[in-house]
């Protein structure tokens, strides 16, 4: 079956990617991924008034709207409209007149699914996938880094519930399995309170814990690769027990993730809780909020601003990035698989930042070329100071993942940051002030 997207993606075999997910352990999560995309790419699409000039381009929003149509194929039905007008720096937003199709599942396969930090960037995207499959999901979130708009498309629906909670407090609901991911997870925005990020990963975790105890729900905590901090074994292998600095600028964060695993496995040995624990490496994808600053959003959006690449250090420190379908195909498979042990979800394929900058601004160059649009200078690579215990090398060992649950990266890095630029490079005519605002709409969903 051939994709019916203008954007076309090979796999790390060069097979076409047409859906994403398994049918696995009992569990279906197989989605074609025009159907996601139609979420995040465009989940609110916006024209612009028909009075504006931008940079001496007249917009057409006849011409937008027709672009946008063939864009999206048959799923611009499901999708609402909002007109921007720059003159004021306004927007007008309408709802959407019906909802994506789900899939009917009979009541002995629908799952009551809890979703904490549901309205982050890795949240949103589980949502998609959970709703697409036909489960009734419920999102919990506080909005200190998510935004209701990256699921405001499925308010409404009769499958989904959204509710702003703080995790920190005791919350009840009857569910059959809880993703809990509420937690910031860029080092900017979770040193921004370090106390609350502590509360977060301890005092959350217990409730949702406590929660967890009392419904019998199966309980999936997204830990990280940073419970390895600044590791001396390299990859990283789930038995490896870390090198933390447990004062450090990161350890609210790091040290909150450690508690949060020994409190989950706590309640595993001690009250028989269902647990799942999945470490996960560095993600990147749509919906990433612009301004979070992590490495691949701010290189980016430095790039598509014509500002200069900020490398921290002398860029020798090394990430290895997996693509955000993967992770979700992973979190999903562990959480109905039988391994409770943790679980690293990554990208075995690993760049110095130095290498990653100039994959992004090449990537970013090729768009911007293909799209006919000529910047005035090359943007640069400058470099930054180093933040306190950055880690210096990190990538996943993924046996485990491969063995227990049959589970690989799929998309190449490559691959996923050129469907990340080229799509958002596509969807919009002009590259400039009004695209970048539309970035940020088209990424974090009108955030
Ligand atoms: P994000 O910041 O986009 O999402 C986190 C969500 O949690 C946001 O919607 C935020 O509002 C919500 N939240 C934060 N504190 C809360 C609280 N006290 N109560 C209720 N909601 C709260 O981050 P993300 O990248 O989507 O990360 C999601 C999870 O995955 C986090 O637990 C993070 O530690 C983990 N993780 C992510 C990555 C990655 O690369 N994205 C890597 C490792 C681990
Ligand atoms: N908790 C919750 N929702 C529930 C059940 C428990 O938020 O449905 C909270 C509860 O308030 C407590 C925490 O989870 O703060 C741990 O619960 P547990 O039953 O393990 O501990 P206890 O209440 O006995 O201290
Ligand atoms: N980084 C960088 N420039 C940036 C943002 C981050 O060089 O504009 C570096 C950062 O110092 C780290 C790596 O990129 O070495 C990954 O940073 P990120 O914040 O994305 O994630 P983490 O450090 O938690 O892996």
């Amino acid at each position: 079956m051939p994709s019916t997207s203008p954007v076309k993606v090979l796999d790390k075999s060069g097979q076409e990617i047409v859906s994403v997910g398994f049918d696995r352990f009992g569990f279906n999560s197989e989605v074609p991924i025009d159907a996601l995309r139609s979420l995040y790419l465009r989940s609110h699409y916006v024209v612009t008034s028909t009075s504006d000039k931008v940079d001496g381009d007249s917009l057409d929003p006849d011409a937008e709207e027709q672009q946008h149509a063939k864009f999206t194929k048959g799923l611009s039905a499901y999708q609402s409209k909002s007109i921007f007008y720059p003159e004021d720096n306004s927007i007008s937003y309408t709802t959407l007149a019906r909802f994506p199709p789900v899939k009917l599942l009979a009541p002995s396969q629908r799952k009551r699914v809890l979703v904490t930090g549901g309205a982050g960037f890795v949240g949103s995207h589980l949502v998609d996938r959970l709703m697409l499959l036909g489960h009734d999901v419920t999102v919990l979130d506080n909005f200190f880094t998510g935004s209701r708009t990256t699921v405001s498309h499925w308010v409404g629906h009769p499958n989904f519930e959204l509710v702003r909670h703080d995790v920190v407090e005791p919350f009840m609901i009857e569910c059959d399995q809880i993703y809990h991911l509420a937690c910031p997870a860029s080092p900017p925005h979770y040193q921004f309170n370090p106390v609350k990020t502590v509360k977060t990963s301890f005092m959350g975790t217990l409730n949702m814990l406590g929660l967890a105890k009392r419904t019998k729900a199966r309980f999936l905590i997204s830990s990280t690769s940073e419970v390895y901090g600044d590791p001396e074994v390299h990859p990283q292998p789930e038995d490896y027990w870390g090198h933390v600095n447990p004062i450090g600028d990161r350890a609210c964060y790091d040290e909150g993730k450690r508690v949060a695993e020994t409190l989950t496995y706590g309640y595993q040995r001690q009250d028989g809780v269902d647990v799942r624990v999945a470490r996960i490496f560095n993600t990147y994808g749509p919906r990433m909020n612009p301004y979070d600053g992590r490495v691949v959003s701010n290189f980016i959006v430095q790039a598509l601003k014509g500002e200069d690449l900020t490398v921290y250090g002398d860029g020798t420190q090394t990430r290895s990035f997996q693509y955000i379908h993967d992770l979700i195909d992973g979190l999903i498979c562990l959480m109905n698989s039988d391994e409770s042990r943790p679980v690293n979800i990554g990208n075995g394929d690993e760049f110095t930042i130095g290498e990653f900058a100039e994959l992004v601004r090449e990537i970013v160059e090729k768009v911007q070329s293909e799209a006919g649009d000529r910047p005035s200078r090359r943007v640069q690579i400058i470099y930054k100071t180093l933040p306190n215990d950055d880690p210096q090398k990190r990538r996943p060992d993924t046996s485990r993942a491969k063995e227990s649950l049959k589970w690989q990266p799929r998309w190449t890095v490559r691959m996923g940051l050129e469907e990340m630029v080229s799509i958002l490079a596509q969807s919009q005519k002009v590259l400039s002030l009004t695209f970048y605002v539309r970035i940020g709409t088209v990424i974090t969903g009108c955030r």
